[in-house]
């Protein structure tokens, strides 16, 4: 069998990061820069006020109390977005609001709080000191310097910097396009009802929204019965809109697997077992004139699931031009011994609990482990790991745990 290492490696192979294209800010929102982003202005472009109060000179003030209050001629006021040009002379101050630029002359603001609020002339009760309540032009940024570095996911706050040093677009990395396609003559639309023999199609609402967690775009496409030239014809129906195809179902070793079948005649696509638990069968390779990478992963819904997360995360994760990680991992002790098939690694839906006194997390195994067996899925917040050389851990062990994503 052929080592989850191997295979990672050999997906990571397939893809390479998308040519960026530029996007409108919250179209960009999710999607990884593609280019270091720097100010062309220095932030904030001027001096101005940090606070609604009286523009003054420091000497001016500095004697004053609340017994002994300087009383100054108000001159003028200043609001946000002034333009005209302002000054202020020694005995004199000016009313200034928070934002508006500091007129000349002037080196602190005295905040409203410390005067009596005078329009016409100002009690001033507190001395305030040079640069008191003053924004310095570029305290923020410095003209050129750079304010987000190549290969940061865009979110909130990084929005924020991007319209601050007045960018409309950003050079992103294109949330790549993953098409996912069912298979399985047993698949029933959910909401429709089910006939003998049927199940709802689950894995392909599932890996879609994985997509879209990792930052893909995501489309689960209609799933097909088990018929290869069906398989065949849906995937030339994808192919177009997507830059990455993941199936699943198909690739067992029965008969009506029709994945398989299908696409081993390509001479494209591999078929191969891996050593891992659940996940076994795997296949990847390209299909169509532009080599489309596609990565066929096993029906049984857990199986997907996890197969999603170990063997092709990192590749949606090269395409989008990040580093190709793994899920993080935290170290956890095993709260219920464990069982593993010999010469696999397992990946055990378990439950993250903290663990008063010790060191790290408690790995609470879910009571149902097989691979059909969706439901504890929903319940789990990491897959333990269990080694290719371990059958079975006593309680305590301490397992490294890859933490699921949640929205
Ligand atoms: P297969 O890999 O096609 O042999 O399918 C393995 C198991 O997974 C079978 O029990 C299928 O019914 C089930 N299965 C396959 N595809 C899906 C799907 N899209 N949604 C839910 N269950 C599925
Ligand atoms: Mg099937």
């Amino acid at each position: 069998m052929k080592s989850v290492e191997r295979h990672i490696t050999d997906i990571l192979g397939l893809v390479r990061p998308l040519p960026p294209i530029e996007l409108d800010l919250l179209r960009a929102q999710g999607a990884v820069l593609a280019e270091d982003v720097t100010a062309p202005v220095a932030l904030p472009p001027f001096d101005n006020s940090g606070m609604d109060g009286y523009a003054v000179v420091a000497a001016d003030v500095a004697g004053a109390s609340e017994a002994a209050p300087v009383h100054l001629p108000v001159v003028g006021d200043i609001a946000a977005g002034d333009t005209g040009a302002h000054a202020v002379r020694s005995g004199y101050c000016a009313r200034i609001m928070t934002g508006a630029p500091m007129p000349a002359g002037a080196d602190a603001v005295v905040p409203v709080e410390w005067t009596d609020g005078g329009r016409a002339e100002v009690s001033v009760r507190r001395p305030a000191a040079v640069g008191n309540a003053v924004r310095r032009a570029g305290g923020d940024v410095g003209e050129g310097d750079t304010v987000l570095r190549a290969g940061v996911r865009l979110g909130v706050a990084e929005l924020g910097v991007l319209a601050s040093v007045g960018r409309r677009t950003a050079p992103v990395r294109p949330r790549p396009r993953v098409a996912v396609l069912s298979t399985g003559e047993e698949l029933v639309e959910p909401g429709k009802p089910l006939a003998p023999g049927q199940i709802w199609e689950s894995n392909g609402y599932m890996l879609t929204a994985a997509a879209i967690t990792a930052g893909c775009d995501g489309h689960r496409h209609s799933f097909v019965g088990d018929e290869p030239s069906a398989v065949l014809d849906a995937i030339d129906d994808v192919l177009m809109q997507a830059d990455i195809v993941v199936t699943t179902g198909g690739v067992s070793m029965g008969a009506y697997d029709p994945v398989k079948e299908a696409l081993s005649g390509l001479g494209t696509v591999r078929f191969e077992q891996v050593a891992m638990q659940p996940g076994k069968p795997q296949g990847f390779g390209t299909v169509g004139e532009d080599a489309t990478p596609i990565i066929t992963l096993p029906g049984n819904p857990v199986s997907a699931f996890v197969s999603f997360y170990v063997l092709l995360l990192p590749a949606l994760r090269r395409m989008q031009g990040v580093a190709p990680d793994p899920l993080p991992t935290v170290s956890a002790r095993l709260s219920a011994p464990v069982s593993s098939p010999p010469g696999r690694r397992s990946y055990l839906r378990v439950r993250l609990e903290e663990d008063p006194g010790a060191d790290g997390p408690r790995a609470v195994p879910a009571s149902r482990q097989a691979s059909h067996q969706l439901s504890a899925l929903a319940d789990a917040d990491g897959l333990a790991v269990v080694p290719e050389d371990a059958e079975s851990l006593p309680e305590g062990t301490e397992v490294a745990v890859l933490r699921l994503p949640r929205p």
